[in-house]
């Protein structure tokens, strides 16, 4: 298939292009570059500069390039910003997948798959979390996804989008044998962060709280490796030929404590590093992780990495290799 991946120089963008393209698919990066970086473009893929608010780029991509499906990874995805910046969080998250599926629309392109957060639970009153719990977000970043997933929905009752809406736990790693991994800036994820500490770019990782009702009193999150998370959406791309509307959450299922992500960095990397324990970060629930029998069940789907020492040491890898980034 002929697949416009948007947003496809970011991490989780440039991965799955990585897989489309290892999977016989031609795959067309179309990114702004705000936050993805060009060397993550994956040499098979052809690489469009382009915003999602230009409907009549998008227009002529999706014709000139004979698109087929779309894959949508384009978003902000920073719950404390989204907090002090709702409207623009809805203005990219929501407004511009609106121009999006409009662009799809016009063009008659009708498979879309949509990245989905856990974010849009909230604060579920009970793990492992199934897609059916109530979708409660607690800030504007979930809000924002579950607008988006809302307009699918409708849209998709109309007949004319077949939508995928993946809802990811914690993804983490580095793809493509460690070559594409995780570059924010600024940084806010706990894998990478512990890693900048091993690195010793940080003077320290700090726990956001250590009194949660959980083993150890750290946050428990379900961690799952990009490669895992990409491959539940090449088979939702092939199940949207027959399938209007599918919902999964992506989670490997096991969950890992804030000190046990740590010591296992401290493992993998061979260096240690100060810990410093301090307050919860607002909004953080104790435990989420994922029921992900669903996708298993039903795109026949078993995440590979199980084991987070694997998980921990693509990401060492990556980083390691590349201490400032891709653009260093
Ligand atoms: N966390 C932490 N210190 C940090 C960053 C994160 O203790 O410097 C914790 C955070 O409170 C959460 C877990 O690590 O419990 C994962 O956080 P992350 O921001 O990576 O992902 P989230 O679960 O918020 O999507």
């Amino acid at each position: 298939m002929n697949v416009l991946v948007c947003g496809g120089a970011g991490y989780i963008g440039s991965n799955m292009t990585a897989m489309l393209a290892e999977n016989g698919h031609k795959a067309y990066v179309y990114d702004n570059l705000s936050k993805g970086h060009i060397e993550a473009v994956v040499p098979e893929a052809e690489f469009i500069y382009g915003d999602l608010a230009d409907y009549d780029k998008l227009v002529r991509v999706i014709r000139d390039k004979k698109i087929e499906a779309v894959m949508h990874f384009a978003a902000f995805i920073e719950v404390g910003e989204s907090v002090k910046d709702p409207l623009g969080y809805y203005n990219n998250n929501f407004c511009n997948t609106h121009n999006l599926l409009r662009a799809m629309d016009f063009m008659g392109v009708n498979k879309f798959v949509f990245s989905s957060t856990a974010a849009t639970y909230g604060m579920p009153d009970e793990v492992p979390i199934v897609e059916t719990l109530p979708k409660e977000p607690i800030n504007p970043y979930g809000e924002s996804k579950w607008a988006v997933e809302r307009m699918c929905h409708f849209q998709s009752q109309t007949g004319r989008l077949n939508y995928a809406a993946l809802r990811y736990f914690n993804a983490c790693g580095a793809g493509r044998d460690s070559q594409l991994g995780e570059d924010h800036k600024p940084e806010s994820h706990l894998i990478p962060l512990i890693i900048q500490a091993a690195l010793g770019q940080r003077e320290d990782i700090k726990i956001f709280g250590t009194d949660y009702d959980t083993k150890d009193g750290t946050c428990v999150r379900d961690y799952i490796h990009i490669e895992d998370l990409c491959s539940a959406h090449l088979l939702a791309l092939e199940k949207l030929s027959t399938e209007s509307e599918i919902i999964f959450n992506l989670g490997n299922g096991n969950g890992y404590t804030v000190r046990e992500v740590i010591g296992t960095v401290k493992k993998v990397s061979g260096k240690d590093f100060k810990v410093t324990e301090t307050d919860r970060r607002p909004g953080d629930p104790a435990v989420l992780t994922a029921d992900s029998t669903k996708a298993q069940t039903q795109l026949g789907w078993k995440p590979k990495w199980t084991n987070l020492e694997d998980i921990v040491e693509t990401a060492w890898k990556f980083h390691s290799a590349r201490p400032s980034g891709y653009s260093g």
